[in-house]
């Protein structure tokens, strides 16, 4: 039977997560602990949206030509 981790275990994975592979063990304790952790959860969503933002908008590709000039 898995043991579930705690929420700074589950933070630990998620963060981990964008660095490298997780092992299927640890993506399985990761999940089982999200689907009882609205926290963990959100947490892992902000980190999954961040990192997309990153992958899809690299820093230099900001563009700041909103203002429009008289
Ligand atoms: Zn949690």
């Amino acid at each position: 039977m898995l043991l579930l981790p705690n929420c700074k275990q589950t933070h630990k994975l998620v963060s981990e997560g964008l660095d490298r592979h997780l092992t299927l063990a640890e993506r399985t304790k990761m999940k089982l602990h999200m689907s009882i952790c609205d926290s963990c959860t959100n947490f892992n969503g902000q980190m999954q949206l961040l990192r997309k933002a990153m992958h899809d908008y690299p820093a230099a590709k900001i563009n700041s030509d909103d203002e429009t000039s008289q």
